[in-house]
């Protein structure tokens, strides 16, 4: 085996195809190379390595020492320098990469190689002692943290105190002499806290740092990050170990990052970052305010601290044309590092940015446009569940608006939420119900969780590259970040800017497009889904085998399904149309009527009160088929509980109460989940369907006649397991459709059909299609009666599970595709037997979750059937499944 690949000078031994070997970051440096862009000469050291570690006791293969040594001569061959030299010492960078990038893991050294001697060495050659000392210093301070695990706030109190005393305000400002004293406080600091001095010899410092990167993959954060990433710890992580560059030679030296475009909005604009004499991640650590790297970005953004392109031109063009290169060559947009030294750029990383839902959504529709991908690679490249982003708020504009302060606009959307300072308080507050915003200096790894819980983050400090903003974007939450003026007090709880002092739990609107901070609760609007939106979606719609459907029986959500392009209603639960006022009194008459009679006065009732609805619904959906599930209440939540509700009944039935609290109580069940509802109540009550088919019937005669489209409804009879459950129930459906006919002499063309939700219906699919013109699998009952788990109970337990490793997701939101999955296949197959061409849909909660989509593509469905709002969502995944 090959342990081992170079790169550098225009060629590399591997490239951008082998990221499981070199990571992803190992095999874009080496592809980078392949194109002869500048990088610095280096190696990686493959992932098998760290495999190997691991399955070795934490030893390496045999033949790696001469591997590394290999690669290590040839990097000295190509920039002149060796480990050590007493003249021309090599410096180099160790550097983790996992196959995709991974918090948790080792943070970068930098300036590895650097010794009491090759100190000077680099003072002498460089010209610059200012230079060699500053790295030196970095040096020991990065290595001492992440390799040898002294606490870094020990050396930064050290640097903090010559500052002071030297009254300095930044780094940059420290003289040679100064930091070589910090130096040697730094040393002592080391040698006190290991018992031994800071290591001399590069080889040792080389192979500790390796040791830290490979032992970096088994720390608890790395596993728990791999753990919610679905990230399997064979993968192992890559080493990178790189010669230096130096971006803190001096005001011709610089470091930065980049995205080709705008990773906010997806505008075509090269957009980044970068610090004059600085390294490293100085730009992301928020310790200096960078400056932009484009005019154009620099004047929108009106600074006045001089762009990259005004203070470095040449630098700045070749930057912009291997900026274009890089996205053209991998047909994304990038995300890049590069440093410049001494006036010469480097290229240091590339990686297809992480970006906005808005910005993804941009991107692939312009990149379509410019012929750089197809139409169906666009489609492929939005992540369906981010279009929830999109379907964020934003401020009303029409709104007033009390600025407390303005940050960056680092992640869109707005978000409103009381003050909280930490994590914990976020966290706590969202498990109590509360909103709130995240106001923290700055965020690091350590707040992930708090930043989940918050509607929004704001931070006084940092860039757009920034921790705070980069995570937010990921997540899909809005930030304001490098909000300066801002002045966080933790201890005192409070937080002021501009005069104005707000305390914590106090309400602050959040805007992450404009990076305003408002005092108060603002009014929000819905976006549009116009413009790319439209586009993307009418290419989605082009490439998708499925229909979309949509779960809504009330008017308003039937108008957001139709706005957000559903195909018709899949499931229209009757049950939810009777919990109001009036009409849940009747039902409640219906239920509690001990005789046929007295459910036949509450049913006359709620005839016309239904027959208006499914007019309604039929109008609005102008044609599209309406699916409507025939009365499935948990019977419990009808019940009258209190005294007074009893005795209101009482008196609309005219009964005594206590006769009707007998009544309630005979019908209250153990488990009514799992009692008298679904067809079974149509079972004992047929006039309960006799009513609902007439409504549905004389509804579709109205709307047919008012819109001229004709309806054809498909009635779904619930909870079926036997064939002569849907026959009974059937019978009294198709009487009452000869009825309607010949009072109105309008024969209505219908479907009756099951909803496939236990086991037994699905394996006795091959009888029951014989009645059943249609099935809907309702998973979430399936799945609760699969798994004989109350998915209301479900929450208890079923994080251990997750947490055990047990189960990888929650089977209630992906579906459990072995089991349930199993039963779907079965039901689909024995049904499309007896009947060719059955109309087969999905309309749990499922149908809206992408990872569930693809399950039904596969099953070859016609149509998932979801909420409203993620009707886009379904679309989209539908297109992505088909592709
Ligand atoms: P991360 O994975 O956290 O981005 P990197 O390995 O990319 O860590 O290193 C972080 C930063 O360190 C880079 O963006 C770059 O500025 C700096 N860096 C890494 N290697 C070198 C090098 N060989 N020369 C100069 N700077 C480097
Ligand atoms: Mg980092
Ligand atoms: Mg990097």
């Amino acid at each position: 085996t090959k342990w081992v690949y170079g790169f550098g000078n225009g060629a590399a031994e591997g490239d951008a195809g082998m990221k499981n070997l070199l990571g992803g970051k190992g095999a874009n440096l080496a592809e980078m190379s392949n194109l002869g862009l500048p990088v610095p000469p280096g190696f990686t050291i493959t992932t098998e390595v760290c495999t190997w570690y691991y399955d070795h006791d934490k030893s390496y293969p045999a033949e790696l020492a001469a591997e590394v040594e290999a690669a290590l001569a040839d990097i000295g061959r190509l920039t002149g320098r060796a480990f050590g030299d007493r003249t021309h010492p090599l410096l180099v960078s160790v550097r983790s990469g996992a196959r995709v990038s991974m918090p948790g893991m080792m943070d970068t050294v930098l300036n590895l190689g650097l010794n009491d001697e090759t100190v000077k060495a680099m003072a002498t050659s460089s010209g610059d002692e200012r230079f060699a000392y500053d790295s030196y210093r970095r040096f020991i301070q990065m290595y001492g943290d992440v390799v040898l695990g002294v606490d870094h706030h020990s050396f930064e109190e050290i640097l903090q105190e010559v500052k002071d005393e030297a009254g300095h305000v930044l780094d940059t400002d420290l003289s040679a002499a100064e930091l070589a004293g910090i130096i040697e406080r730094y040393k002592d600091l080391v040698a006190a806290e290991l018992g031994r001095p800071f290591p001399q010899d590069p080889m040792e410092q080389l192979w500790g740092a390796i040791g830290a990167v490979f032992g970096s993959w088994m720390t608890h954060r790395a596993q728990t990050y791999r753990r919610l990433h679905d990230i399997p710890a064979s993968w192992g992580t890559a080493v990178n170990v790189q010669a230096m560059v130096f971006g803190n030679m001096g005001e011709t030296s610089a470091t930065g990052v980049a995205f080709t475009r705008n990773p906010s909005t997806g505008e075509k604009a090269l957009y980044g970052e970068f610090l004059v004499n600085a390294q490293g991640e100085d730009v992301v650590a928020g310790i200096r305010t960078p400056q932009d790297i484009t005019e154009k970005a620099r004047i929108e953004a009106g600074s006045d601290r001089p762009s990259m392109e005004r203070l470095m031109p040449e630098a700045h063009a070749e930057f912009v044309r291997i900026c274009d290169r890089l996205e053209a060559h991998y047909r994304d947009m990038q995300d890049l590092e590069f440093t410049i030294e001494r006036g010469k750029l480097w290229m240091l990383q590339t990686r297809s940015g992480k970006r906005t839902a808005k910005a993804a959504l941009k991107i692939a529709v312009d990149m379509a446009a410019e012929g750089l991908i197809t139409e169906k690679e666009a489609v492929l490249r939005v992540e369906p569940s981010a279009l929830d982003q999109l379907l964020h708020p934003t401020i009303d504009p029409k709104a007033e608006r009390n600025i407390f302060v303005t940050g960056l606009p680092a992640s869109p959307g707005a978000a409103c939420g009381a003050i909280v300072f930490t994590s914990e308080e976020a966290e706590q507050a969202k498990a109590a119900g509360r909103k709130v915003i995240l106001v923290r200096v700055e965020t690091s790894p350590e707040d992930i969780h708090g930043m989940h819980a918050a509607e929004g983050i704001l931070t006084s400090r940092g860039g757009m590259t920034s921790h705070a903003a980069v995570v937010a974007r990921g997540m899909g939450k809005p930030c304001v970040s490098g909000a300066g003026a801002l002045r966080i007090d933790y201890r005192s709880g409070t937080v002021s800017a501009g005069g104005k002092t707000l305390d914590k739990g106090q309400v602050i609107t959040i805007d992450g497009s404009t990076g305003q901070v408002l005092i108060g609760e603002v009014p929000m609007q819905q976006p549009s889904l116009s413009g790319d939106f439209a586009t993307l979606m009418t290419w989605a719609d082009g490439g998708r085998r499925m229909k979309v459907r949509a779960n809504a029986e009330t008017p308003a959500d039937a108008r957001v399904a139709r706005d957000f392009g559903a195909e018709g209603i899949g499931l229209c639960r009757t049950e939810h149309m009777f919990f109001d006022g009036e009409r849940i009194l009747a039902v409640r008459e219906m239920i509690l009527s001990a005789t046929e009679e007295g459910r036949r006065a509450a049913l006359a009732k709620l005839l016309p009160m239904q027959r208006n609805d499914f007019v309604q619904l039929f109008e609005i959906m102008k044609g599209l088929p309406v699916t409507i599930r025939l009365l499935d209440p948990p019977l419990h939540e009808f019940l009258p509980h209190s005294d007074a509700e009893i005795a209101e009944v009482a008196e609309a039935m005219g009964v005594a109460a206590d006769k009707l609290r007998e009544r309630a109580l005979e019908l209250s069940e153990f488990n009514p989940m799992l009692g008298h509802r679904g067809c079974r109540l149509l079972v004992s009550y047929p006039e309960i369907a006799e009513m609902q088919a007439r409504a549905i019937f004389e509804a579709a005669v109205e709307a047919g006649r008012q819109t001229g489209a004709p309806v054809v409804p498909e009635i779904m009879v619930p909870l079926v397991g036997l064939k002569a459950e849907l026959d009974l129930v059937r019978g009294r459906i198709d009487a009452m459709a000869k009825a309607v006919a010949a009072e109105t002499g309008v024969t209505i063309d219908y479907q009756v059909g099951t909803m496939v939700e236990l086991p037994r219906a699905a394996l006795r699919a091959g009888d029951i299609a014989e009645s059943a013109e249609f099935f809907s699998f309702g998973t979430n009952d399936l799945t609760q009666t699969t798994f004989g788990i109350s998915r209301d109970d479900a929450a208890s337990f079923l994080g251990t599970y997750q947490q055990k490793g047990l189960i990888e997701q929650d089977p209630f939101v992906s579906i459990d595709r072995d089991g349930v999955g199993e039963l779907i296949s079965i039901a689909a197959e024995r049904g499309r037997k007896t009947r060719p061409g059955i109309k087969l849909g999905i309309c749990g909660e499922h149908g809206g979750d992408p990872a569930s989509i693809h399950f039904c593509e596969s099953v070859g469905l016609d149509y998932v059937s979801c909420s409203p709002f993620r009707v886009p969502i379904a679309r989209l995944a539908a297109a992505q499944a088909a592709l």
